[in-house]
C-alpha cells in the first residue's frame, strides 16, 4: 500500500492497544484488507452489547477528548442519548486546523475505514441516524480516501438501512471545510454545515443537547471515535490499564520542528516529553517546546520530564492540546515567532466579539514593535499584552479568542523572551 504522506510511528508497548497499527499496513483502498485485519469486530461487539452497554464501556474505559479539551466521552454520549429529542446527529470533527496538528490527517489517509467503523458505533449508542464528517479542505487525499471508504462500506451493507444486518439505519455524509480555523471550533462548524457564516455560538447550551440544526448532537474528534475500536475490541479494563488512571489508552502526538525525523508517535500517556522526543531526533541546542500549538504554551529544554498527560501538563502549567510537539532550538528568533503565531490569530479571528477581533490586532502590533523595536519601550508593551491578554481569555465568545494569548505569555513568562 502507498504510505501515508507523514511518517506515522508506532510507541506503544501493547500493539493490539496503538491506534497507528493499520496505518502503512493496510491497503487504504481495500475494506476487505481492513476486515482482514480485524475491522467491524468493534462494531459487531457493539451490537451484543447495545447502545447503552458501548455507553459503560466508553465511560470505564475513561476515554477523555483528544481533539484539545479533554471532555470525558461516555459523558458527552450520555447526555445526548438520553435526550428525548429527536433526530439525534452525530458530528466528527475532522478539521484539524491547530499549527503543527497532523494526526487526524494520517489516520483518515492510512486506516480510512477505522474512522467510518468508530462513527457507526457512536451513532448506534447515541440513537443518531446521519454522521457528518467535517473535513478539512487542504487535505484532498484523507477527502478522496474516505469518501472511498464511505461509499464502498455503503455498497458492502455497512452503511445505509441495515447496517451488517442489525435493523440500524446509519450513513455518513462528507462536507468540506474551506480554510477558516474557527471552523474547527464545533458550534461554527455546525452553522458551517447548516449554510451559514462560520461564526462560533455562546454556549450552553452545549451540543449534546442544542447542536447541529438545533438537535442534540455529539461532536468529537477524529482520534478521540477510533479509540473506541480497542476499548470494545479489548474491553474498558483492558483498554485503562495502559496510561496513568487520569489519562487512559494511548496519545498521538505530532513531532515536528527542530528534529530529524518529524511525524506522528503514539504512546501510552505518561511517557516524558523527553522519551517521546528520543526517537525523533533532537537537534543540538534544543531551546524549547511548544505544547498544544499556538492555543498551547512552551515549555524550556530543562524541563523534558514532563509526563504527558492531561493532569501532568495542568500541573506543569502548560497543556497537552491536540498534540501538538514542536521543537526549536537556538536558530529560531523567538520574537519572530511569537510574531507570526500573533498574526495567525489576527487573521483567523472571525471577528464576532470585541476582544478577540481588537485585542489580536492589538496584540500583533506590540510584538510587531517589540521586533521592530520602534515606538513604546518592551516593557511598556509587555504591560499591554498582559492587559489585552487577560481581556481575551477572559472575555472573548470561543476557544480562539480565549487563547489567542497562551503562547506569547508561556514565552514571556517561561523561556524569558524580550528580557
Ligand atoms: P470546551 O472545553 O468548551 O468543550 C470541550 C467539549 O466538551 C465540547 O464538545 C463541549 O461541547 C463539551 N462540553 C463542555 N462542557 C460540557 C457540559 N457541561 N455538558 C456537555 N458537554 C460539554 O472546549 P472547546 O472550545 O470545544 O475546545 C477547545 C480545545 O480545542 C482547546 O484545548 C484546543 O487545544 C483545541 N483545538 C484543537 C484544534 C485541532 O485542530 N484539533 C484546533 C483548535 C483548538
Ligand atoms: Fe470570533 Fe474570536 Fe469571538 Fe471566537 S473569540 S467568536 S473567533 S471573534
Amino acid at each position: 500500500p502507498e504510505p501515508p504522506a507523514v511518517a506515522a510511528v508506532p510507541q506503544a508497548g501493547d500493539p493490539s492497544l496503538t491506534l497507528l497499527g493499520r496505518v502503512g499496513v493496510v491497503d487504504p483502498a481495500s475494506l476487505d484488507d481492513y476486515r482482514a485485519h480485524g475491522g467491524y469486530a468493534a462494531l459487531r461487539r457493539a451490537f451484543a452489547l447495545g447502545p447503552a452497554g458501548v455507553i459503560r464501556e466508553v465511560t470505564d474505559s475513561g476515554l477523555v477528548g483528544r481533539g484539545g479539551a479533554a471532555f470525558p466521552t461516555g459523558r458527552k454520549w450520555q447526555a445526548t442519548a438520553s435526550r428525548p429529542d429527536r433526530p439525534h446527529y452525530l458530528v466528527c470533527n475532522a478539521d484539524e486546523s491547530e499549527p503543527g496538528t497532523f494526526k487526524d490527517r494520517v489516520i483518515m489517509e492510512g486506516d480510512p475505514y477505522a474512522l467510518v467503523e468508530a462513527m457507526t458505533i457512536a451513532a448506534y449508542a447515541t440513537g443518531a441516524h446521519t454522521g457528518y464528517l467535517y473535513l478539512r479542505g487542504e487535505y484532498p487525499r484523507a477527502l478522496h480516501r474516505m469518501r472511498h471508504a464511505v461509499d464502498r462500506a455503503r455498497a458492502r451493507g455497512l452503511l445505509g438501512d441495515d447496517v451488517l444486518g442489525q435493523g440500524y439505519a446509519f450513513d455518513i455524509e462528507i462536507r468540506r471545510g474551506a480554510g477558516a480555523y474557527v471552523c474547527g471550533e464545533e458550534t461554527a462548524l455546525f452553522n458551517s454545515i447548516e449554510g451559514y457564516r462560520g461564526e462560533p455560538r455562546s454556549k450552553p447550551p452545549f451540543p449534546v443537547e442544542k447542536g447541529l440544526f438545533g438537535k442534540p448532537t455529539v461532536e468529537n474528534n477524529v482520534e478521540t471515535l477510533v479509540n473506541v475500536l480497542p476499548i470494545l475490541t479489548r474491553g474498558a479494563p483492558a483498554y485503562a490499564a495502559t496510561g496513568t488512571p487520569g489519562s487512559t489508552g494511548t496519545k498521538l502526538f505530532c513531532v515536528s520542528g527542530s528534529v530529524e525525523r518529524p511525524g506522528v508517535y503514539e504512546v501510552p500517556f505518561g511517557t516524558t516529553l523527553g522519551a517521546l522526543l528520543e526517537p525523533a531526533g533532537v537537534r543540538e541546542g534544543l531551546r524549547a517546546v511548544l505544547l498544544g500549538g499556538a492555543a498551547g504554551g512552551f515549555v524550556r529544554a530543562d524541563e523534558l520530564d514532563i509526563p504527558l498527560t492531561f493532569e501532568g501538563t495542568r500541573e506543569a502549567g502548560t497543556t497537552l492540546g491536540s498534540g501538538v510537539v514542536m521543537a526549536f532550538d537556538d536558530t529560531v528568533p523567538l520574537p519572530r515567532l511569537l510574531l507570526r503565531i500573533a498574526r495567525f490569530f489576527r487573521d483567523e479571528s472571525c471577528g464576532q466579539c470585541v476582544p478577540c477581533r481588537v485585542g489580536t490586532v492589538r496584540q500583533e502590533e506590540a510584538l510587531h514593535r517589540i521586533v521592530e523595536r520602534t515606538g513604546a519601550d518592551a516593557a511598556g508593551d509587555i504591560a499591554l499584552l498582559r492587559e489585552v491578554g487577560r481581556a481575551m481569555r477572559d472575555a472573548s465568545i470561543c476557544g480562539l479568542g480565549q487563547t489567542a494569548w497562551n503562547a506569547v505569555e508561556s514565552a514571556i513568562d517561561r523561556l524569558g523572551a524580550y528580557a
